[in-house]
Formats: structure tokens, C-alpha cells, sequence
């Protein structure tokens, strides 16, 4: 049977949140130009201020942050250059939903590197890969929060680990902090302490801080010249971006609500422990992400069978499914979610 969906049952992402009736204000009172020409105030503002936050020179406003972490191999080497390849970790974003974009668009050839239990790339792979192509320019991808590890967030030092390996060998350090507020939230650091050892940086507005849409291209004033450039070859300049820039500006602002997520998530990763043949991937340093499995489930079963209680969850390659909490959630849907899992895992343990 079909409940339907809810939002404070549906957990897939916190790319679900919906803009507010601040944001909508926002965009409507939205003062713009045409950001082709340079001259939207909201876009130049919200670039300013991301800047600022992440410590960097410059940053770029682009669609989303996929077209941000297409950007940032494509503006390294500079023009006329070939492609660089890239190197991530085996279960990131980049590897496992950007490949073919950077292979098409990009012409980039992604390597892919295994990561450890908290998210960081095993560093001697990373070496080898590194050593076995030290004559062609590298661009080494570091995802901050950990995806597919729970939303690990990783630290300053960490960051810096993998930027001094890579800088030994001439590679530019790309860190994709599309869930970057999270890690600083989580750490309660500043961001740009999170940012400050990367080249530059792909941030998101429209995961837990709930813009609809964006993201941001971070890093010194000759690369994000060289971004914005590619930008418009890959369709992606807006003219009168103001109008969802606003919502971004408000989003920004909103970066300290980011605990309730976590508040939210330790309490979901507490209620699903307590059920019998339930498993977590409990990371180090957990944020607003918990993957759960059940035994003898695989993701796509267990996610099936929860969305029969109204329960909606994303089936991984990893083995797990996974919970992402966010602003629509409360305590309400986190009695929901673990009540579901728990009659999941009860007919599970019956049926085996
Ligand atoms: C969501 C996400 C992206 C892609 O963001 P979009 O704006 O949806 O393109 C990239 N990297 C990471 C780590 C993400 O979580």
C-alpha cells in the first residue's frame, strides 16, 4: 500500500527541502540585472559574501553544484591546455554521479581512489596514483561531508593531510563541500577554517540550507575568472540570476540551524539502534546523514518495503539505505521512521 509521500517522511535527501516564505519574499523583492553583464547586485552580493565566509578571493554563482565541480578541473590548467584528469574517492559524488559529465563535457578522465572508514582517500593509493601520472596535471577531489560515509565530517588537519600529498606532486586540491556547512556546524568551526588547505571549492545552498537551487565556485580571483568562462560555454550563465540568488543570501544566514539537523539525525540514529537486526554505519564525526541496513534486505528491498509505511529513504551502492534529516524533519517523523524500520525488520526476520 502507497501512503503517499510526506516531507517529514521522506528522508531521500536534503535537496528536499522547499523554499520558505522568507526565501519566496526574498526572491520577489529580488533586485536584479543581468549577471552576463556583471551587473546583478543579488548574484555579486551572494558571491561577496560566500567568498568571505570560505576565506577565499573570489566565488562564482553557477546552477547547481555538479556544473561547479565540472568548473573546477576545467579552469585549472588554464586555456589552451589539455584536460587534467581527476582523481576521487570511490564513493563520492563526483565518482559515482559526475564521471560521465566530466568525461563528455570536461574531457577530463576520472581515476577513482578507495576511501577510509571516515571518507579520506587512502593515502597511499592516492600516492600511487599520484606518482604514476606526475607529468600530467592532476586534480585531486576531496568530498566534505562524507556521502557514502555517513556524512562524515572530516577536519582542518584531514583536509590538509591530503593537500600536502597532492601539492608534493604538482596536483591542484578540489575540495566539494557541497555539505560543507555541515562539517563547520558539526566541528563548530568556521568554514573557512574547513576551506582554508584546498585550491578551491564547490559549496552548496540548496542541500540543508534550503535554497531551491545553486551552488558556488570558490577559489582564487584567476580561477574563478578562468570558471566563469567556461560557465557560459556549458549554458550555465543566467541573466536575471538575482531572482535565485535572494533565496541563497537567506540560506547563508541559516547556516547555525544546520545543528537541528544533527540534533534530529543522533536522535533517528538512536531509535534505529534499538531495533533488533537493524546495523548503522556510525561515522566519527556524524552530521544530519544515517545509513541503515537490515539483514538479509538489500537497500532496494528495505527501501520498498518502508515506503509502504509512508517512509521514504534512498537505496545505496554501498549496502545500506540512507536517512538524510533536514528542516522539514521533527521528533514526530523520527518516532514514524524507526516504528517503520522496525515492522520492516520484524517481517524480514520472519520471512527468512
Ligand atoms: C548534492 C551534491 C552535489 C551536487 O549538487 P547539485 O546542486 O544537486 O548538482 C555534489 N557533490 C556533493 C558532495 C553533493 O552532496
Amino acid at each position: 500500500m502507497d501512503h503517499g509521500t510526506f516531507p517529514w517522511l521522506d528522508f531521500r535527501s536534503d535537496t528536499r527541502t522547499v523554499p520558505d516564505a522568507r526565501m519566496r519574499a526574498a526572491m520577489s523583492g529580488a533586485e536584479v540585472g543581468d549577471d552576463v553583464y556583471g551587473d546583478d547586485p543579488t548574484v555579486t552580493a551572494l558571491e561577496e559574501q560566500t567568498a568571505e565566509l570560505l576565506g577565499t578571493e573570489a566565488a562564482l554563482f553557477t546552477p547547481t553544484s555538479t556544473m561547479a565541480n565540472l568548473l573546477a578541473p576545467l579552469a585549472v590548467p588554464g586555456p589552451g591546455s589539455p584536460a587534467p584528469r581527476v582523481i576521487a574517492g570511490a564513493g563520492s559524488h563526483i565518482a559515482f554521479l559526475e564521471a560521465d559529465g566530466l568525461r563528455r563535457f570536461g574531457g577530463v578522465g576520472l581515476q577513482t581512489v578507495e576511501q577510509r572508514p571516515d571518507g579520506l582517500p587512502d593515502l597511499d593509493a592516492l600516492e600511487d596514483l599520484l606518482a604514476a601520472g606526475a607529468d600530467a596535471p592532476t586534480v585531486v577531489c576531496l568530498e566534505n561531508t562524507s556521502m557514502m560515509w555517513s556524512g562524515n565530517a572530516l577536519d582542518a588537519e584531514a583536509t590538509r593531510t591530503v593537500a600536502a600529498l597532492a601539492h608534493r606532486y604538482g596536483a591542484h586540491l578540489h575540495l566539494d563541500g557541497a555539505r560543507l556547512a555541515n562539517a563547520a556546524v558539526a566541528l563548530g568551526v568556521p568554514l573557512r577554517e574547513l576551506a582554508e588547505p584546498a585550491d578551491s571549492v564547490t559549496f552548496s545552498v540548496s542541500k540543508g540550507l534550503g535554497a531551491p537551487v545553486g551552488g558556488l565556485l570558490c577559489g582564487t580571483r584567476e580561477l574563478v575568472a578562468r570558471a566563469r568562462e567556461s560557465r557560459t560555454w556549458l549554458g550555465g550563465s543566467l541573466h536575471q540570476a538575482g531572482v535565485v540568488a535572494a533565496p541563497a543570501l537567506v540560506a547563508l544566514g541559516r547556516l547555525p540551524d544546520l545543528a537541528g539537523d544533527h540534533a534530529t539525525a543522533a536522535a533517528l540514529a538512536a531509535g534505529l539502534e534499538s531495533v533488533r537486526g537493524v546495523e548503522l554505519l556510525r561515522p566519527p564525526r556524524p552530521t544530519n546523514i544515517v545509513m541503515a541496513r537490515i539483514a538479509g534486505l538489500t537497500p532496494d528491498a528495505c527501501a520498498e518495503r518502508l515506503a509502504a509505511h509512508g517512509v521514504r529513504v534512498l537505496p545505496l551502492p554501498n549496502g545500506y539505505v540512507r536517512f538524510v534529516t533536514h528542516r522539514s524533519h521533527d521528533m514526530i517523523g523520527v518516532r514514524e521512521a524507526v516504528r517503520a524500520l522496525a515492522a520492516v525488520a520484524e517481517t524480514a526476520s520472519t520471512f527468512r
